[in-house]
């Protein structure tokens, strides 16, 4: 391929020397597990998603299976309770409930955000609905004001999974200002998987709360369900970022609003240069600061056009092939479910690469050949 959907070494290859040396650092100190990196990229985090607390944990479906298990904990959730999401979105969403043995609710994703289309949310409410999962998902911010509204009234949790979106902003109209996605519901999760916007080299991911309760809770469940040495309140798991890890999303940190913003741009020449009507592109919000996990075009005849790219050399990939309700795992559990949005989205997604291997003239030359397909 000419130009390849991803290729992590050159993602990581212009951090390469600070990256060693990061890693030298921490190889030489000695100290592998809940040390200073851990705490200062804690920190960054933190201040990254405007929170007053960030718990650094193993992986993105961690950090929201612990948020969901420390409001259990807390009193706050129940076994069978329910939790609203998208059925557009990343298994993990849902593992993260129904691993501590809540229920994901599933309702149809909106065409334009392609996030959970908020206006269905309401009728999807049951006497055993206790939060609302927000999804970012390809780096779009889902928050409206039916999120603040319906999370106000009903006192729901608000969880973000903010597996795809760090370092994007929500501005919503009336309520003044931008904010970060992971600071603007309850507690959030995010993903430092290697292909995330932000990625480790190897799993890591963080919980960003501002509620005090919640974040040593959720630090005590990911050690052990520990609060102090030898001493066990939960029955806890080890779900702990590693040092080496912290230092490697420390050392790229710094380069993530640059990344941000060459992945903006690129959507920008895809955007503008793309022009064939059989071709359905992202929206680009204003009063948004989406920050594009993933490019995620709209083609009904998918087959032909993925054949047709890997002709012309360009890898593209299906994100995601089937509503979370319809995979094997969830499947006799979901058997009436229909959200018809979310199913006819699933057979015509395709994303074709973005990303920090792909200069802005292969950008125009793939938009070309994009035209040129009948
Ligand atoms: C990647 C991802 C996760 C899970 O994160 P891991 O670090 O891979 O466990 C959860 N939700 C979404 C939307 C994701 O993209």
């Amino acid at each position: 391929m000419k130009y390849p959907f991803l290729v992590l070494k050159d993602v990581n290859a212009p951090y390469e020397e600070t990256l060693i040396k990061a890693a030298t650092e921490v190889i030489k100190s000695g100290w592998y597990i809940n040390g200073k990196h851990v705490n200062a990229l804690e920190t960054e985090v933190a201040n990254l998603c405007e929170t007053k607390y960030a718990v650094a944990v193993s992986n993105g479906l961690d950090a929201l299976r612990l948020i969901v298990r420390a409001y259990k904990e807390m009193g706050l959730f129940h076994d069978n309770d329910e939790i609203i999401m998208s059925a557009n979105t990343y298994v993990a969403t849902a593992l993260s409930v129904s691993a501590e043995g809540l229920k994901p609710v599933f309702v149809d994703m909106a065409t334009d955000t392609l996030n959970i289309n908020t206006s269905l949310i309401e009728q999807a409410i049951t006497a055993r609905t206790v939060a609302i999962m927000p999804v970012h998902l390809y780096g779009s911010p889902c928050w409206d004001e039916n999120i603040i509204n319906i999370a106000q009234k009903h006192n729901f949790k608000v969880i973000e999974d903010n597996a795809q979106a760090i370092g994007a902003k929500a501005n919503i109209p009336g309520f003044n200002g931008t904010f970060a996605t992971g600071g603007l519901g309850d507690a959030a999760g995010i993903s430092f998987y290697p292909t995330k916007n932000l990625g480790a080299l190897g799993d890591a991911g963080m919980v960003t709360t501002n509620d005090k309760q919640l974040a040593d809770c959720v630090r005590a469940l990911a050690n052990y369900g520990t609060d102090r040495r030898y001493h066990n309140i939960y029955q806890g798991s080890n779900c702990r970022m590693d040092e080496i890890q912290a230092a490697m999303l420390l050392a790229k940190l710094p380069f993530l609003n640059n990344e941000n913003n060459r992945r903006r741009t690129l959507v920008e020449i895809y955007n503008t240069h793309i022009n064939n009507p059989a071709i359905i592109k992202p929206l680009i919000f204003d009063d948004m600061h989406q920050v594009w996990h993933q490019y995620p075009l709209r083609v009904t005849n998918r087959d032909q056009f993925i054949k047709y790219m890997a002709e012309h050399g360009v890898a593209t990939d299906i994100i995601y092939p089937a509503p979370v309700y319809q995979q094997p795992c969830y499947e006799k559990d979901y058997p009436q479910m229909l959200c018809h949005e979310a199913e006819l989205f699933a057979n015509e997604v395709v994303c074709i690469p973005i990303g920090a291997h792909i200069t802005n003239d292969d950008a125009k030359n793939i938009a070309i050949i994009i035209n040129n397909f009948k």
